[in-house]
């Protein structure tokens, strides 16, 4: 064996292994590299993943970003869209909303941007200080033998640390392999979807299409005069799609099936989705897990409490957690007690963003005649109605301060 030892007894600095360089991860590697820790990143990419739909920071998660210094970036990075048109199955509109009015929050804190910028972002801000492993993973993890815990890269050979954060998202291999099975803790919602970008042969600009029958969607969102729209196609089914989740092939004939028939841009968006070079493809669910660390591992963001897209609370969530997470460390030298102070003060703000689509789960996406009815009648009101409110959930942590 020739595993190094920790540093933290000769040099007093923890060093901190993160898996996962997506927001919570280059989150986390900001605020522990600020706390005095020794943080490397190891993403299994060959660099930064910059693409994705766009993605919401809202309420508590502005402030983190704030506190990083990153809200005037992030305010020019603002997708400021005109509006939200939702479309009947034959394409005729039943209401042209602000998307303020749609989704609630306030004017000027609430923040919608791509998710590659904001990557892109987080990673300006560590790659001065922090060691970015990309194009690597780790192979095996061993806390058995020490203070610390053993790594073994897939490229990088071994090295030895004290504290490793799994930040590598929703299909966790840091969790699949201190905690179990994904089926252990995910909870399916009933949706699959998938995102990619085509050509802007709409003439849209700054505005969402949604299209809507019962159990499927059709969205197109063009976030500025670009000459591609993202795309997204959404479908309820009862059971998840297990076998297809890694076979492209297979889940693009279910897209396919799933929307045959379909009127409006529909059949483009899937001759499109064949041939586009960026698809996501995944279902909508949740990770729900009683304990978010193992010894000396612990989970943040999507790999510990994915929310699911349906909440829009992803990026928030991994925002605020990254935060907190950090916090805990630099409150608690003992990484026991750190743990448990990340987990008691976050739980309830994880809890009540997760509970989000607990009724009447996805509000945008009904399964039957009579919801999507009775949504298509709530939106025609909103226009004559004041914008929703702030939903509780995005404001409901007081960020305590980290000790420098
Ligand atoms: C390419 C991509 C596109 C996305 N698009 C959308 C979207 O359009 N809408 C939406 O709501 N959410 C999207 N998401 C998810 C969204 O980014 C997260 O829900 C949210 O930002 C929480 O972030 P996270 O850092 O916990 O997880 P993620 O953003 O999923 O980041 C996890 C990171 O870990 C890396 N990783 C995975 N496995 C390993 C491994 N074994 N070793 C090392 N690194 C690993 C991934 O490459 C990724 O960079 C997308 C995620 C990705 C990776």
């Amino acid at each position: 064996m020739t595993a190094d030892r920790p540093t933290t007894r000769a040099t007093g600095r923890r060093r901190v292994l993160v898996s996962g360089a997506g927001v919570a991860g280059l989150a986390l590697a900001y605020w522990l590299h600020r706390s005095g820790c020794t943080v490397t990143v190891v993403e299994k990419a060959g660099a930064l993943r910059d693409g994705g739909y766009p993605i919401d920071v809202r309420g508590t998660a502005t402030e983190v970003v704030r506190r990083m210094g990153l809200l005037p970036r992030v305010r020019e990075a603002h997708i400021a869209s005109r509006r939200c048109t939702f479309l009947r199955a034959d394409g005729s509109a039943v209401a042209s909303l602000s998307p303020r009015a749609v989704v609630g929050g306030a004017e000027g804190q609430d923040l919608e941007v791509r998710r590659g910028d904001l990557v892109a972002l987080l990673h300006a801000v560590v790659r001065d200080d922090v060691d970015v492993l990309f194009g690597d993973s780790v192979d095996t993890l061993d806390q058995s033998s020490g203070p610390g815990v053993d790594v073994t890269f897939r490229r990088s050979g071994r090295r030895t640390f004290d504290l490793v954060v799994g930040a590598d998202g929703m299909h966790s291999s840091t969790r699949e392999s201190v905690f179990g099975p994904e089926r252990r803790f995910h909870r399916y919602l009933g949706h699959c979807f998938a995102l990619f970008t085509m050509a802007n042969t709409f003439g849209l600009s700054r505005e969402l299409v949604l299209w809507n029958t019962p159990g499927r969607a059709a969205a197109l969102y063009a976030v500025g005069g670009d000459d591609e729209v993202h795309a997204f196609l959404t479908f309820h089914r009862p059971e998840p799609p297990s076998g297809a989740l890694r076979n492209p092939a297979a889940w693009r004939d279910l897209v396919a099936a799933a929307f045959a028939g379909a009127g409006w841009e529909v059949p483009g968006m899937v001759d499109a989705l064949r041939g586009a070079a960026d698809p996501y493809f995944d279902v909508a669910g949740q990770i729900r897990m009683p304990h978010w660390s193992r010894g000396r591992v612990a989970l943040l963001g999507d790999a510990a409490y994915a929310p699911s897209f349906l909440t829009g609370q992803g990026t928030s969530l991994a925002l605020v957690g990254a935060y907190m997470l950090a916090n805990s460390l630099a409150v608690h030298r003992d990484h026991r007690a750190a743990f448990a102070a990340y987990e008691r003060d976050l739980r309830t703000f994880v809890a009540m963003n997760q509970a989000l689509v607990d009724n009447g789960a996805a509000t945008l996406f009904p399964t039957t005649e009579r919801a999507l009815e009775q949504r298509n009648t709530r939106l025609r009101d909103l226009r004559t109605m004041p914008s929703a409110p702030v939903r509780a959930a995005y404001t409901a942590l007081d960020l305590p301060g980290i000790p420098s």
